[in-house]
């Protein structure tokens, strides 16, 4: 017979306290501690619609304190596999309940590659709407909205609330109120994917912009929310997705039909995530903490967007550069062609994604310009 301290649940209770004990002053370390000193917490199942306490304080992040919709009882919400598998969820549902059969699911072009997988692999027909302007390295709008407008009525629209991925490229409060116009005339399905809450603005009010709009407006929507990058809690898994529906009793059965299609795939979430998440999200003292560590993290992005811009002008860099600072969230299409980044690789040892997106939290004060006189390069050759 093994041990008792080989048993698994016990070593997870060594990982635990060896992650709580490590001299780390940050809030999730100090959530795991409040974790650790818990005697009642064990690793019972979790409800199939995961923690109450997650899954209501994700969408009352989401839809604010004050939402009229959450008083008024028609917000819904399941725990799911982070930010995909929230996706995924409201996906699955969609393919067996949307009442129009066949309608397709739009998808910003470009857009993070696992929408189209996760929309075709339920068995719905994946088109895209035109977002990424190339000749203005900004939002098409125009062609966002006459897409819309062509669309049949009641298709699926998949928008990003916030820091666009891959693009960086998000529509201002004036251009939302025009997307919601057109999806109220045309009867369209309002599909959220907030991937980066907080990090885009700094501010996890202003990030929630578009979503509280449509809501105020009386849409109904679903909107998948991930922790993995406001909480660094990528391996946790840790998702939610928020149903907004029309009426209370809507609500309930979108929500019972999503708790017997997530029994037949997962039977019950993942619980140490959605624990971390949740005592931050009801500690008032950890969730200010929180903030400013997410108002921190954007800034610092926002400053190295002013770093990189500053040193190609300086640079006389040919081209117009301002798109690197009207950008925001984590991620910036550059307008590098395949055949620069590729230059870029071999002769720099930059790696960035083929399509010249790069990750601005991978620059620094000590390698912004080395990248800027990289860039310089490939674009002058
Ligand atoms: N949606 C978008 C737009 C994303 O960028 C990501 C992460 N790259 C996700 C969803 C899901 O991430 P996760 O499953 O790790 O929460």
């Amino acid at each position: 017979m093994s041990s008792t301290s080989n048993h698994p649940a016990v070593r997870l209770q060594q990982i635990s306290n060896h992650i709580a004990t490590k001299k780390d002053t940050g809030m999730n370390k100090s959530a795991d501690r409040i974790l650790v000193e818990d005697d009642n917490l064990d690793h019972e199942y979790l409800p199939i619609l995961g923690s109450n306490e997650f899954r209501f304080a994700s969408a009352k992040l989401i839809l604010g304190a004050n939402s009229k919709a959450i008083a008024e009882g028609r917000v819904g919400a399941a725990q799911c596999i982070s930010g995909t598998g929230a996706v995924y969820t409201g996906a699955h549902f969609l393919s067996k309940h949307y009442p129009i059969k066949g309608a397709a699911c739009y998808i910003s072009k470009p857009t993070w590659a696992n929408h189209r997988a996760i929309f075709e692999g339920v068995g719905i027909p994946v088109l895209e709407y035109p977002y990424w302007d190339a000749a203005t390295k900004g939002l098409d709008l125009k062609g966002m909205l006459s897409c819309m407008q062509s669309a049949p009525n009641g298709s699926i629209f998949l928008l990003h609330p916030c820091a666009h991925n891959p693009t960086g490229v998000d529509p201002t409060p004036e251009q939302w109120r025009q997307i919601a116009d057109v999806m109220e005339a045309k009867g369209h399905f309002t599909f959220f994917d907030c991937a980066y809450q907080g990090f885009a603005s700094g501010s996890l009010t202003k990030d929630a912009f578009s979503v509280r709009y449509f809501v105020d407006r009386g849409f109904e929507l679903f909107v998948a929310q991930s922790f993995s990058k406001n909480f660094g809690l990528y391996s946790e898994r840790a998702g939610n997705l928020t149903i907004v529906a029309k009426t209370p009793a809507v609500k309930n059965r979108i929500e019972s039909q999503i708790a017997k299609a997530q029994r037949a795939v997962i039977s019950n979430p993942p619980a140490y995530g959605s624990r971390i998440v949740s005592v931050v999200l009801n500690n008032e003292k950890l969730y200010s903490e929180w903030e400013t560590n997410l108002a921190s993290m954007a800034n610092r992005i926002i400053d190295m967007r002013k770093a990189l811009y500053d040193e190609l002008v300086r640079l006389g860099t040919p081209g117009k550069w301002n798109h690197i600072v009207d950008q925001i969230g984590m991620f910036s299409f550059t307008g590098l062609t395949t055949p620069q980044v590729k230059v870029l690789k071999e002769k720099y040892h930059v790696y960035l994604t083929d399509n010249g997106r790069i990750s601005m939290a991978g620059l620094n004060s000590q390698n912004v310009k080395y990248f800027a006189q990289a860039v310089d390069y490939v674009v002058r050759n």
